[in-house]
Parts: C-alpha cells; sequence; structure tokens
C-alpha cells in the first residue's frame, strides 16, 4: 500500500496533497505564486517559480503527512490551463516568463486570425472560440517577439508546454516532454477530433511541429522522477484543472454538471458525443483512459464569487465573504433589486465584452442586505443561463448540479440555486474536487482502480439541496433577471 502525491498547480497557488489510497487527504502543503505584471493586460509568472514553489509544496506535504517518500507510489498532476512556456531542451532553462491564460497580449493575433477567416476552421477542429486565453496565440506571440527563437528552433532546442508539460520535464529530469489530452485541447493547436496536433493549424500560425510536446492520456505512466521527491515514481495521471474537477466530482455521464463557483465560475458537463458547442460555449477534451476519449461541453462566468469580494472591498458593505450569507438571510427577498455582476462584461450566452456590472430596482427601502442578497442571486442566475443553454446545445436536460469552489460554503447561495433551476445541488464531502480528480486518474493510472466507475465509489456527499420553491414564482424573477441584464448589455460602447 503506498501513497499518491497529487501537485495541483493553479494560478496563483502552488499546492501539493499526499492521499492514501482510499482516497483520503493525510497532509498538503501550499506555497503563493509570485505574478508579474508587466503592462495593463499583461499576465506573467516565472517557470523557475513555478517549478520551487511546487517543490516546496511536496517538501510540507510529505513533512505534515508524516510519510516517507519512498513511499509513494504515483504522482497525479492537475494545473492552471493554457498558461504557455518555453523552454530550451539542452539546457531546460526557461526561454521566457510563463505567459499565464489571463494575458491579453495576443488579443491583436487573435483579430488577425479572425480577419484570416480561420475561426470557423479553429471551432471545426479544436472546439475553441478563437481567444487569447488559449495558448495558441501566445505561442505566435513569442516567435514573432523573441529573435533568437528562430535559430534555436532550427537547432531544435524549443520546447513548447503548459504548467503540466513544465512540471513534468522537471520531475523527469528533461527525458520527458508531454502533455495529455485534456490540456492539449486548451492550446487551440488540437485536433480533437483527430486526437493528434492539427497540421492545418500548425500551417497557419506559422508554429513549428518540432516544439510540441507528445500526448498521452489522462490516466496512463508518463515518466518516472529522476531523483525528486523520489527515484523512479511513476507520474500517472494529469489533468487539466477544470477537468479534474469534473472528474473529482465523478460526473461521468451527461446530464451530471458540475460547477465550481470560485472567483469565476466553471461549469462542464460530458457529452455522449463529439458536438460543435453553440452559443459561447467550448467542447473540449473531458478526459482520456485507454486511448478513449470522452468529450465536456464548458460554459464559463467572469465574475462569481468575486463580486462578494467587490462587496467586501470596494462597496465595504460586508466584512467578510461569509458574512454576506448573514446579510442575504436578514431579508425575505431583494424587494425587487436586480445585481447584474457584468463587471468584466458578460460571457455565454450573451458574449458582451460592453456590458458593465448594474444594480436597478433600488427604492426607498433598499438597504444593504437587499443589494447583497441581489448580488449572490446574481450569480445564481447567471448560472441557470448557463444551464439553460447546455441543455439547448445538448439537448440532455440537466439532473444535478454537482458544487465545489469557495463560494459553496453559502448555503444561502445553494438553496437559491436550487430554486432557480428545479433540480438538486450536492455539495461532495472532499470539496478539493480538481486533486481528487488527478488522484483518482493517477490511481487508475497505475492500476490501483480498473476503471472510473470503481473509483466513483470514494466520491460522498456533504449536502443535498432541494428545490423548496414553487416553479412559477422562480420563473417569473427570472425572466425579471432577464429584462435587467437587457438593460446592461453595451453600455460602454457608446
Ligand atoms: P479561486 O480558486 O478562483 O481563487 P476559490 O474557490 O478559493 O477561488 O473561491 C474564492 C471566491 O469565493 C472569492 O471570490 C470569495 O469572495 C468567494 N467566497 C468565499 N467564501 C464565500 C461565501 N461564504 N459566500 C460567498 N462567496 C464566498
Amino acid at each position: 500500500m503506498g501513497y499518491i502525491l497529487v501537485l495541483d498547480q493553479g494560478t496563483t497557488n502552488s499546492r501539493a496533497i499526499i492521499f492514501d489510497e482510499s482516497g483520503n487527504q493525510l497532509g498538503d502543503g501550499k506555497k503563493e505564486l509570485p505574478q508579474i505584471f508587466p503592462k495593463p493586460g499583461w499576465v506573467e509568472q516565472n517557470p523557475d517559480d513555478i517549478w520551487s514553489t511546487i517543490q516546496e509544496a511536496i517538501h510540507l506535504a510529505i513533512k505534515k503527512s508524516e510519510i516517507d517518500s519512498r513511499e509513494i507510489s504515483a504522482i497525479g498532476i492537475t494545473n492552471q490551463r493554457e498558461t504557455t512556456i518555453l523552454w530550451d531542451k539542452v539546457t531546460g532553462r526557461p526561454l521566457y516568463n510563463a505567459i499565464v491564460w489571463q494575458c491579453r497580449r495576443s488579443a491583436d493575433i487573435c483579430e488577425e486570425l479572425r480577419d484570416r477567416g480561420l475561426e470557423p476552421l479553429i471551432r471545426e477542429k479544436t472546439g475553441l472560440l478563437c481567444d487569447a486565453y488559449f495558448s495558441s496565440t501566445k505561442i505566435m506571440w513569442l516567435l514573432r517577439n523573441i529573435p533568437e527563437l528562430k535559430d534555436l528552433i532550427r537547432e531544435n532546442r524549443v520546447a513548447f508546454g503548459t504548467v503540466d508539460s513544465w512540471l513534468l520535464w522537471n520531475l523527469t529530469g528533461g527525458k520527458v516532454h508531454a502533455t495529455d489530452t485534456t490540456n492539449a485541447s486548451r492550446t487551440m493547436l488540437f485536433n480533437i477530433t483527430k486526437c493528434d496536433w492539427d497540421d492545418d493549424l500548425l500551417d497557419a500560425f506559422d508554429i513549428p511541429r518540432s516544439i510540441l510536446p507528445d500526448v498521452v492520456d489522462s490516466a496512463q505512466v508518463s515518466g518516472y522522477t529522476e531523483d525528486f521527491p523520489g527515484r523512479g515514481i511513476p507520474v500517472s495521471g494529469i489533468v487539466g484543472d477544470q477537468q479534474g474537477a469534473l472528474v473529482g466530482q465523478c460526473c461521468f455521464s451527461p446530464g451530471s454538471l458540475k460547477v465550481t463557483y470560485g472567483t469565476g465560475c466553471f461549469l462542464l458537463e460530458p457529452m455522449e458525443r463529439f458536438l460543435i458547442s453553440e452559443k459561447g460555449m467550448l467542447t473540449t477534451i473531458a478526459w482520456s483512459i485507454n486511448r478513449s476519449l470522452v468529450y465536456a461541453i464548458e460554459g464559463s462566468v467572469f465574475t462569481g464569487g468575486s463580486v462578494v469580494q467587490w462587496l467586501r472591498d470596494n462597496l465595504g458593505i460586508i466584512p467578510d465573504s461569509a458574512s454576506s450569507e448573514v446579510f442575504a438571510r436578514a431579508v425575505d427577498d431583494t424587494g425587487d433589486v436586480y445585481f447584474v455582476p457584468a463587471l468584466t462584461g458578460l460571457g455565454a450566452p450573451y458574449w458582451d465584452m460592453y456590458a458593465r456590472g448594474m444594480i436597478i430596482g433600488i427604492s426607498r427601502s433598499t438597504g444593504r442586505e437587499h443589494i447583497v442578497r441581489a448580488a449572490l442571486e446574481g450569480i445564481a442566475y447567471q448560472i441557470r443561463d448557463l444551464v439553460n443553454t447546455i441543455e439547448d446545445v445538448t439537448e440532455v436536460k440537466v439532473q444535478e448540479l454537482r458544487v465545489d469552489g469557495g463560494a459553496t460554503g453559502n448555503s444561502f447561495l445553494l438553496q437559491f440555486q436550487s430554486d432557480l433551476l428545479g433540480i438538486p445541488v450536492i455539495r461532495p464531502r472532499m470539496i478539493e474536487t480538481t486533486s481528487l480528480g488527478a488522484f483518482i486518474l493517477a490511481s487508475i493510472g497505475i492500476g490501483v482502480f480498473k476503471d472510473l466507475e470503481e473509483a466513483g465509489k470514494i466520491w460522498k456527499v456533504d449536502r443535498v439541496f432541494l428545490p423548496e420553491r414553487n416553479k412559477d414564482e422562480m420563473d417569473r424573477l427570472y425572466d425579471r433577471w432577464k429584462e435587467a441584464v437587457r438593460r446592461s448589455l453595451g453600455w460602454t460602447k457608446n
């Protein structure tokens, strides 16, 4: 019996968690990852910091768990997606800072690709929208702006990788240059039906195939550690963070949807078959095991839990995030106040970058409790918008919502969500679902579990929120939300 070490390399933190083979958490370690903002809209991280904070987190986790590194039988990796790193295969040194998924520096390149009429091709092959989030235009920016890359590419010395590849490269002492299918599916270079890098896109973007990693399954031994945290430990699972959460929530079939309520909110649902998503949704690879792919539909809300931060830090009307629940419960309703939290525009199904936040319906009797409640309800309304859109696109009725992320500590929010959707909202006991997903895949990769179904037994319910309010009443409230959204659209356009 050994332990599984999960590395959870997120945007702001590097974490390591030790699990036993039944999925119990023994101990963890966490280190903050420094962020670099060279210009407005630009976000970078130092790849050496990514690796060193992960190493420190591993040391802490091993110490806290009181285990010996020789007892680790496998490593699973889950990571911030799309973040782009180039390094020199000979020296192992990064060639530039990591360009973080949030970085907008390649927005012009996306515009250029759209002008060249490439968007339909991108959509059909990668399942993605042509956006600066994804890795390919970040690579294009690097190739155009770092002159020494040309010579190094000629000498076949340049490696591209997302954060998982960078960690795998370092763990294996530079022996393995690979990524998994879920991370590959976020690069805007990967043909998700053929499950290979796409030559047409590589040509169109002028990106050489020689810099790309090999692609492995999400549950598969992709390499062995050189000497840290011990010699010869297999890395047997790799998964992007949102897909990790989908696996960790054991949402294995269509109709079962997970929502992560963090700074933003991310919804993913497995699909029966490949389908190009519409209405601002993305199609992505959910996981792959034994060369068999499962697709997922993905949608996101830009402003989720961060609206609560805004109430706390910018308005100062609540002392901390948790007290939003107390204020919301202090009133019976919002008094017809609606808060559209379009602080950075609105995502699917509206796709309006010009929309801005709006509080409407304020009257003489409105108090801060109403505003706080309207903000929380605004998160839930946006999720209903996405659930309805997902149902339209997939033609499958969503049966239940499995939820995780910081804001799921708020029971008022989850009850309102259940009332609004008319389906159960389920909070699991283990809310570190991203890491649990990497644990499950790494365990399958070394044969601790036979398959996902067997692994699914470790998922346990903490609390189920069942719909309590009248459907007509909730539909009436939702119609008013849509009217409020309509009034917030296009605000900064003129
Ligand atoms: P991320 O991983 O995106 O950094 P987390 O999953 O840690 O985010 O969630 C943090 C977010 O959740 C913050 O925006 C915070 O305001 C919000 N949040 C945390 N606790 C609560 C709560 N009890 N009620 C509402 N929002 C909360």
